[in-house]
């Protein structure tokens, strides 16, 4: 998969795919990641690719021309191009999914007041990482692209995405490491016993539970089968 972010900033991503698994992915060829200045697009003499805005109010405005000659510039019959806005389609791991399966995601990211609105006909999707307002769409840009290249083949094993939290409308189990005992601390007896079967009840009815307790309205949603009403029942009234 090919990721292509149309930023002002791409000295923001210097860290972001340098560093720990993205690095890996990307050195192994998992996915490809770059990036189009678009201040390199402007025709401007003075090289701006704002202005402010007709009708007035605060804050500066990126304009068509550099944008849409920068997404031009990489664009392709299997490109699918989302903007970063606040108020696009609220970004989660099944949007992540969907994503993942795209051959050229180019990701185009807003800075100071946003982007002029007839820029937003030129692209697929808007999205959103949540209901609060960045400075600019990079930091949304690493967070959808983190979140995807994970999900690839060949980025980690697929054994430990399909147990994360949002992969089946649950969150994941509680995880603990060494030691045993920490300042009196105890892992649960049954993640030392050895006894697999044991071990995945628990991570399962566990699993219900901390989605029960951290976020209801997800546990709302998911359809218990009989055999979780049952584990559910068991473990909550162990506790
Ligand atoms: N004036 C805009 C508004 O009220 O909707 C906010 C512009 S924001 C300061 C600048 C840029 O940051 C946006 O164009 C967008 O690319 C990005 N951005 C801000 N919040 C975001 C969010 N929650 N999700 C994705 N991108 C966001």
């Amino acid at each position: 998969m090919r990721i292509t972010v149309l930023t002002l900033f791409p000295e923001m991503f210097n860290d972001f795919v340098s560093t720990s698994i993205i690095k890996r992915c990307l050195d192994k060829g998992v996915a490809s990641v770059d990036f189009v200045n678009i201040r390199d697009f402007s025709k401007d003499k003075h090289n701006h690719v704002d202005d402010t805005p007709f009708g007035g109010g605060a804050g500066m405005v990126m304009k068509c021309q550099p944008v849409l000659d920068a997404l031009e510039s990489v664009r392709s019959e299997n490109s699918y191009v989302i903007l970063m806005s606040p108020a696009g389609t609220k970004y989660n791991q099944q949007v992540a999914r969907r994503y993942a399966t795209i051959e050229h995601l180019i990701i185009i990211c807003g800075h100071y007041e946003g982007l002029d609105y007839r820029i937003y006909k030129h692209v697929d999707e808007l999205v959103s990482i949540g209901d609060y307002v960045l400075t600019g769409g990079e930091l949304a840009a690493m967070v959808i692209s983190d979140s995807i290249i994970r999900l690839l083949d060949g980025a980690i094993t697929s054994e430990s995405i399909s147990e994360e939290s949002h992969e089946n409308g649950l969150l994941e189990y509680p995880q603990y490491t060494k030691p045993a005992d920490y300042n009196g601390d105890k892992v649960p007896d049954v993640l030392l016993s050895g006894h697999h079967k044991n071990i995945k009840e628990w991570r399962h009815a566990q699993s219900l539970m901390q989605t029960k307790k951290y976020r209801p309205d997800m546990f709302e949603k998911y359809e218990l089968s009989k055999e979780e009403v049952k584990l559910l029942q068991k473990y909550e009234d162990n506790q």
